[in-house]
């Protein structure tokens, strides 16, 4: 096809030139640059789900969360997997139909996991309805670079802990117990991140317990 194309300027070589930067050569910053300007809300978000310092499966699972396709009852009504007749209601509050954003978020069982992770981190905050929503506001946040890291793997930890504790109570008939559930998703995080902050001298316990004194001691913004 190129050889059959006209010449258009015959004083000038015929070569390659990468559009989306001024001098015309293909650099991975100014690929970097054009994917961040054409696609800059998703790229946010999962720079909150590819967290290298998160169990892979913990990542895909949050990739599913935001793409809607966890296999709530619901989807899997809708993909025609479990029939009309069964009950799609949430496992915790008996209510509502199971959807991604209601056993993530909007179920008043898991809100109050989500208002105890913001009550230990000291922020106070209205929690988004829509997984994606949440990401893109957990992403705004402002912290210190030692911070960010233990703050940008709540999200993904709280939704993985919620989800497995669903499918006990669904597959286990095991009773959810709030206290339980935060203190595991607390020593989850600490477990995770903890090895990868080595300016963080404090113990796995003021971690979990006494998060605000660590982050007072830290420099954090009080
Ligand atoms: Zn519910």
């Amino acid at each position: 096809m190129l050889l059959a194309a006209p010449v258009l300027c015959p004083e000038c070589p015929d070569q390659p030139v990468w559009a989306a930067s001024s001098s015309g050569s293909l650099m991975s910053s100014d690929l970097y640059k054009f994917v961040v300007a054409t696609a800059g809300v998703p790229l946010s978000i999962t720079r909150l789900i590819w967290l290298k310092y998160i169990l892979p499966k913990v990542q895909v699972f949050g990739w599913f969360a935001w793409k809607k396709r966890l296999k709530t009852k619901e989807f899997l009504l809708k993909l025609g997997v479990i029939n009309q007749g069964v009950s799609t209601a949430c496992v915790f509050c008996g209510s509502e139909g199971e959807s991604v954003n209601h056993v993530l978020l909007g179920c008043p069982f898991v809100w109050k996991i989500w208002a105890e992770m913001l009550n230990w981190w000291d922020v106070q905050a209205v929690i988004p309805g829509f997984v994606e929503s949440l990401l893109l506001w957990w992403a705004g946040g402002k912290w210190r670079k030692i911070e960010k890291k233990i703050w940008r793997a709540i999200p993904l930890v709280v939704m993985w802990s919620i989800w497995k504790c669903r499918n006990e109570c669904l597959f286990r008939a095991t009773i959810p117990n709030l206290e339980d559930l935060c203190d595991l998703i607390k020593h989850r995080i600490a477990f995770w991140v903890k090895p990868h902050l080595s300016d963080l001298h404090y113990s796995m316990h003021d971690f979990v317990f006494n998060l605000r004194q660590v982050r007072k001691c830290l420099g954090g913004p009080w």
